[in-house]
This record gives C-alpha cells, structure tokens and sequence, in this order.
C-alpha cells in the first residue's frame, strides 16, 4: 500500500472490528482504492484483554435465518462457527478477526502506528511510522481500549484500572471496585468465584433494573445471573453511593464515599470507570457535545472535517449509544456507501449487508424498546 503514490479513496486506521468491518463494507463497493494502517497486530486490543475476559454479548450462528452472529463483522461470518465457542476470549476473538481478513483479503498494513493527520483540500495526509500516505476519506476506527477513563477522585493514583493484567491477579480479603456496570461486576464476580470479599460502589446504581431493554443502559442477562451467584455466596456487596477518594491506611487503602461512610481494602481498588472515545492523532478534527463524546453528522462524519468519519463504539447520534459491535457494525455499509457514492461507484454490493440486517442508514428505527 504504502509503495503506491497515488492517492487512496479511503484510509482506515485501527484494525479492530470497526476498521476490519468498515474495510470490509469498502470492499464491497465497486474500484474503491483503500487500506488498513494497524499499529499493532490485528485485533491487538483482544490480544491485550486480561485472559480472563470474555465477550459479554453471545455469538450464535443464525446467520442462515437472517439474525448475523451478534459478533460478527461480515454477513456471511459467525464466530460461534468459527472459533466454536459462544463467549470469546480475546485471543479467540482475535483470531477470528484475522480469518476475516485473510478470507476476504483485506490490505491490512500491521505494525505501522499512524502519529499525526494533517486535512489538505483534496483530503487528508497521514503521517505513520512509515512515512506519508495519502487519502481522500480518512475512517478513524482506533478503539476506545488504549484509553480508560480515571475516576474523577482524591487518590485516584492508588487505583489498578480495571483493564490492566494486574486488576484480574488473584485476591484475597476484602475488595473494592468502584464502577458497577458491566466492566465493574465482571471483575467483582471474577474475584468472589475466586474467594475474594467484594464491594463494589457506584452512586447510579447500574445494576438496578432501569427503566429500558437497550444493554448499554441495563446489564447483559449473563452478568446479572453471575451478579445473583455472587450475591448469594455472600461474598458481594453493592454499595450505591460515589467514591470520593482513595489512600493509603496502614497496611490498608481507605476508600471514602459520598455518603460519609468508609471502605477498608486489602489490596488497591479497582477502577472500573469506562472508557473514552481514544480519538488519537484526529482528536482535533472532532467538535465536541455537550457529554464530551465527538460531534457526528447524520453519516458519522466530523462535522469539522468533512471526509473524516468514525467508526467503532465513540459513535453516538442524540441518546444512542452504538458501544457494542452489533450496534457500531450498522454503520459500517452506510460509511462505505457515503465514500463509493463521492467517489462515483457502484455501491449495490452493499444492499447484501442490508439484507443480513447489517445496514441502517435510518437511525430513527434505533433504540426501540422490548414489549416484555
Ligand atoms: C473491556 C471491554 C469489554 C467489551 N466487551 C464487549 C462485548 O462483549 N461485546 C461487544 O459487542 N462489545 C464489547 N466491548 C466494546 C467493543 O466491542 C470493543 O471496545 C471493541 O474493541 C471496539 O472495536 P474497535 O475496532 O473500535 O477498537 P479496537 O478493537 O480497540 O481496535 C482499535 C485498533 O486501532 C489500533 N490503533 C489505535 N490507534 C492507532 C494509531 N494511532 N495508529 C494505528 N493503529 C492504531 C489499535 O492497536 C487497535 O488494534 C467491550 C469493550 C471493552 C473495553
């Protein structure tokens, strides 16, 4: 790819499920020119989970009856079928990322870290760690992984992030985790299986039922029934109320809450306070909303810097969150319909993943709620 000095129609970077899924929907798309740049390997976020990480959301093939695997990242792939499991591991996930891009040939460059974008008339110019290359779209797809948001708090320093190998090392006595959302109670059911006495704080109480059936707002059914075995051993406690700061007690971390109460530790809490929208070397290329996430057209697009589109789970558009692979994937065919269509090509190959219930181009059809 980078050999060639012409300019790409369309540059991805980040090789995860949005940047493979987006080059796949390229793909798609008629003598479209365009590439992968990946700093790592492919689905290096997925070989850096803990080991003991699994996907939350289930893979199952049903694809045949036009409900695609919910982890899949093409129409016609399943990593219930390929990998053989129903909640992947990271590395498991990894791999079935790298089959796909083999199978479908996608031109990833790996190894290439891309530092700085600068935006020309035509397009963009990106600056990698093997010189520049040149596009007219630039699909920013870099994950959210390589930035884990801190608490806002005293002490924060003394807490382990709840994405780091350390948080998921074996623990004895008493825990705590501050952050009760899907990240908060699997690492608070990791360690109670293990024996360990957990608290887990959070004002907002997430694992409360709530109100709607969308599992960004409401924990996945398979962390509620873990949530229930834990709470029966007797060895997990959930606290709601903020944790307002963290420090050293002896041989202890004392945690302080917001309801003027204490919690005593035997190891450094854990923080597990989600992640932000990891925008990189294009960061400035983003308007912000008012909650911080980056400011998108109707086709995920700056509205700074036209041709500059995002892919992956920073996507929001009004109360919609697309944070999970088979909601951010919507949005993969409808990116690569915008750039086939500037670049006047044929786009009908698309119409395949609007049929596997892949494509929505539509957002007010989003966020529906279950009857019962
Ligand atoms: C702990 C955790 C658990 C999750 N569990 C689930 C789940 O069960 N189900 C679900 O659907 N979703 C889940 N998600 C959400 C989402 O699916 C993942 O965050 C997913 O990794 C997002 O895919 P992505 O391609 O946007 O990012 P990533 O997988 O992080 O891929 C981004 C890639 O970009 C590369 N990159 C970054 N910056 C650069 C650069 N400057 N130059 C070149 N390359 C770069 C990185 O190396 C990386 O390979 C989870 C998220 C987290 C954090």
């Amino acid at each position: 790819m980078l050999s060639q000095p012409q300019t790409l129609d369309a540059l991805v970077i980040g090789a995860g499920p949005a940047g493979l899924g987006t080059a796949l929907a390229l793909a798609a798309v008629e003598d479209l020119t365009f590439g992968v740049l990946e700093r790592g390997q492919i689905g290096q976020t997925f070989l850096d989970w803990p080991a003991k990480q699994t996907f939350l959301t289930p893979s199952f093939t049903g694809n045949g009856f036009g409900a695609t695997d919910l982890n899949a990242i093409h129409p016609d792939t399943s990593p219930a079928y390929s990998l053989g499991v129903d909640y992947p591991t990271g590395p498991q996930y990894a791999k079935y990322l790298r089959s796909v891009a083999q199978h479908f040939r996608i031109p990833v460059l790996a190894g290439v870290e891309v530092t700085s974008v600068a935006r020309h008339e035509s397009g963009f110019e990106v600056q990698c760690t093997k010189g520049p290359v040149l596009a007219r779209s630039l699909v920013w797809a870099g994950g959210e992984f390589h930035q884990p948001v801190e608490p806002r708090i005293v002490g924060s320093v003394l807490t382990e992030r709840a994405s780091s190998t350390e948080a998921w090392q074996p623990r004895t006595g008493n825990l705590v985790v501050i952050g009760g959302y899907e990240s908060g109670i699997d690492i608070a059911c990791h360690h109670v299986e293990r024996g360990a006495r957990v608290t887990v704080v959070d004002g907002s109480a997430p694992w409360k039922n709530g109100s709607g059936s969308d599992p960004s707002f409401r924990l996945a059914p398979r962390s509620r029934i873990r949530m229930s075995a834990a709470l029966d051993s007797g060895r997990l406690s959930l606290v709601e109320a903020h944790a307002t700061g963290v420090k050293r007690a002896g041989d202890e971390w004392a945690v302080s809450l917001g309801n003027g109460k204490k919690l005593l530790a035997d190891s450094p809490p854990i923080a597990a306070t989600g992640y932000g929208p990891g925008l990189g070397a294009v960061e400035a290329y983003f308007a912000r909303r008012e909650d911080g996430w980056p400011e998108l057209d109707d086709d995920d697009q700056s509205t700074l810097a036209p041709g500059l589109f995002l892919s992956g789970p920073a996507i929001r558009h009004g109360g919609l969150k697309f944070c999970f692979v088979y909601k951010f994937r919507q949005r993969f065919a409808h990116i690569a319909r915008v750039i086939g269509e500037r670049a006047g090509t044929d786009v009908s190959g698309l119409e395949s993943w609007r049929a596997a219930g892949m494509l929505t181009d539509d957002l007010s059809c989003c966020g529906v709620e279950c009857a019962c």
